[in-house]
């Protein structure tokens, strides 16, 4: 491509040669990626790129019969807390996706995984050991803290089973973060890592055991309580958990905008 056809592509005009051959020679191409790089950025108005590579499973940590964390080393991975990933097995056509359980200080990158008796892919990452590769893909989501809240609002993150680690990840990442956890599980044994929330903005519902803890479920717990007008909601894990806290949210004169969604199943 000659001198004044690069300044026409570059000030956003056509080149004026031949079309088909300055369209396929290696500097349109390139300026071609590099305009679509910069809108998709602008489109996302974020500076995160989507990866897709093999991470080596570094450690498990096994916190129930069912349910694990697993551990890679983090290396150039970038995320906003509340982001998942996608992630398959060599030799496995299937993804599923999983929430970042790490914080975006952290040095590795870890998912929170409980196995679904009968499920395809959660009981072959339960068969996953210690230098076994994961490939991931991602981040993916909108899914995050609210940050024109950031500092005027308190935030409640209300969440089933697993759908803590979305949480778990904020609160790692946003230190000082003036938050209220709501856990609902079955059974006290599935407060999974208890000790990484601070303990007076942790309540953990459990519907089976009620020993200290509040005894039923987290929509039970969001009926009784009194929330300020200055709160942001954050609802995550199956969707009839969600679509339920939602009802007694709305009753109690909280809007939609007051509350953000991530539905796993
Ligand atoms: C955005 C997003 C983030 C997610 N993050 C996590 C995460 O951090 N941790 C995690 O463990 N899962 C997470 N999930 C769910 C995960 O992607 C899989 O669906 C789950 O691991 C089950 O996969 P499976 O192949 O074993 O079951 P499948 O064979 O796909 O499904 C079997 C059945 O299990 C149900 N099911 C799916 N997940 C659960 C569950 N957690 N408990 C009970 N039943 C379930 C499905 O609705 C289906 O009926 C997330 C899902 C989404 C969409």
């Amino acid at each position: 491509m000659n001198k004044q056809a690069l300044r026409r592509v570059n000030s956003g005009l056509k080149p004026v040669r031949k079309y088909n051959k300055t369209l396929f020679c290696p500097e349109f191409i390139l300026i071609l990626q590099t305009e679509i790089d910069t809108i998709m950025a602008e489109l996302t108005h974020q500076e995160i790129k989507i990866d897709t590579s093999f991470y080596r499973i570094s450690e498990i940590r096994q916190l129930t019969e069912s349910t694990f964390v697993l551990s890679m080393p983090r290396c150039r991975f970038t995320f906003r807390p509340g982001q998942h990933i996608s992630v398959s097995i060599k030799g496995d056509y299937q993804t599923r996706e999983y929430s970042i359980y790490s914080g975006n200080n952290d040095e590795a990158l870890e998912i929170l995984v409980k196995e679904v008796e009968g499920g395809y892919f959660s009981p072959k990452l339960k068969g996953l050991k210690p230098g076994d590769y994961l490939e991931v893909h991602g981040p993916f989501g909108k899914f995050g803290l609210v940050q024109k809240k950031l500092d005027t609002h308190k935030h409640v993150f209300i969440a089933s089973g697993t759908g803590i680690a979305p949480f778990h990840s904020m609160v790692r990442s946003v230190p000082g973060l003036d938050y209220q956890l709501v856990h609902g599980v079955r059974y006290p044994s599935e407060a999974y890592e208890r000790d990484h929330y601070d303990e007076e903005r942790y309540v953990l519902c459990t519907t089976r055991d009620p020993e200290n803890n509040f005894h039923g479920r987290v929509t039970d717990y969001l009926r009784q309580t009194d929330f300020k007008p200055e709160t942001a909601f954050y609802l995550c894990g199956n969707s009839d958990m969600i679509f339920d806290a939602m009802e007694i949210l709305k009753e109690k004169g909280f809007q939609r905008e007051d509350i953000t969604v991530e539905v796993y199943f």
